[in-house]
């Protein structure tokens, strides 16, 4: 019977989410019983909607829900033999049994690193594929613009829309992370938010305006590509992570998408299940010929997994936020 340390919510943060609202726990786990499979997690994959379910929907003292890749230790279940990887949902702990719902097998691609299907490769990847083509009908040679562009999301979305040929700027704060954007993505232009104000920076970056705002971020960010929108340009909304804090994120000139005809439309990653076949062929060969790349920031160990929720809140990640349970 193995212990496993989970990370529990034990408080409702107000504002910005402190360590001392979570608690380490450890607790037994039963072995594999008939039909059963004992999972032991390798990464925990550490997002911004946990933000806003600290405030509603996660439970408290219970494991934080949340996305992770584990491998099989024990089976006594049909569908599973030790040693398979599979996804699941159940969150900040190191093991778990399960009767096999709710976990799916996953085939690694054996020329790429495992974590990429947990990023690029994976639903934060066809997040941006689905959310850029399907919900923002992206044309070859549009202007484009991105938030949050040094992230998990928006790094793929601001990279498609580069291989689309399009004229792309993204948003990002730090200096560091805008010269990745510049130097090793090549994108036409990069604006640190926290250096530059992100309302007349964006103006200056988009002479020919903008046909697509992939938005992450809401607040002011929405506004300011508001002002910059083509004549049936198209926002798919992604995020809005300057408001997962506050609850709020306000935008005082959404009146623009009237004489604009701007069409703004919120969107989940499985909106689009049909493309998922398109999307791991392209986004594998993409990632193989180098045409997209990817940056991680992984944390060791369970004991981390708070700090990293946090440290996403403040920037503090480069690329995919990772934790790693168990090498
Ligand atoms: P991420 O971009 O890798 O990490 C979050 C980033 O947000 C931080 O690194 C930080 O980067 C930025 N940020 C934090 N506070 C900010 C603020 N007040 N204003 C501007 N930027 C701020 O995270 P991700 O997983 O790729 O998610 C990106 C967005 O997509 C989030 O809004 C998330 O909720 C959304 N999302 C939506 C779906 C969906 O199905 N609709 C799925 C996945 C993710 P900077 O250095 O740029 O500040």
């Amino acid at each position: 019977m193995p212990k496993s340390r989970e990370i529990h919510l034990t408080r409702r943060p107000a504002g910005m989410p402190q360590e001392s609202d979570f608690t380490l726990v450890e607790r037994d786990v039963a072995d594999a019983g008939d039909g059963e499979v004992l999972v032991q997690n390798l990464y925990m994959s550490v997002d911004p909607a946990m933000r806003p379910r600290l405030t509603a929907g996660q439970a408290l003292d219970e494991a934080m829900m949340g996305g992770a890749l584990g491998r099989v230790v024990q089976s006594k279940h049909e569908g599973f033999a030790v040693g398979d990887l599979v996804t699941n949902r159940l969150g900040f702990r190191e093991y778990f049994t399960s009767d096999g719902k709710g976990l799916t097998k996953l085939t690694p691609d054996p020329d790429l690193p495992l974590t990429v299907h947990m990023h690029a490769l994976g639903m934060t990847g066809f997040t941006a594929y689905g959310g850029l083509l399907h919900i923002g009908a992206l044309k070859d040679g549009e202007q484009v613009f991105v938030s949050t562009a040094g992230g998990a999301v928006g790094s793929v979305a601001a990279q498609i829309a580069k291989i689309k040929d399009c004229y792309v700027v993204g948003s990002t704060g730090s200096d560091e992370k805008a010269r990745w954007l510049s130097d090793e993505v090549g994108l036409d232009a990069v604006i640190n938010y926290k250096t530059q104000p992100i309302r007349g920076a964006l103006e200056a970056a988009t002479p020919k305006g903008l046909d697509v705002y992939f938005d992450n971020v809401g607040g002011d960010h929405l506004e300011a590509a508001l002002r910059r929108m083509n004549t049936l340009g198209r926002i798919p909304v992604c995020g809005f992570i300057s408001g997962y804090n506050s609850g709020r994120s306000a935008v005082s000139n959404l009146s623009n998408i009237i004489y604009s005809r701007v069409m703004l439309r919120g969107f989940v990653g499985t909106d689009f299940m049909h493309m998922y076949g398109d999307f791991q062929r392209d986004m594998a060969g993409w990632l193989k010929d180098g045409r997209v790349k990817y940056q991680e920031t992984i944390r060791e160990g369970i004991s981390q997994a708070p700090q990293a929720l946090i440290g996403l809140m403040h920037g503090d990640n480069a690329g995919k936020m990772l934790v790693r349970v168990s090498s």
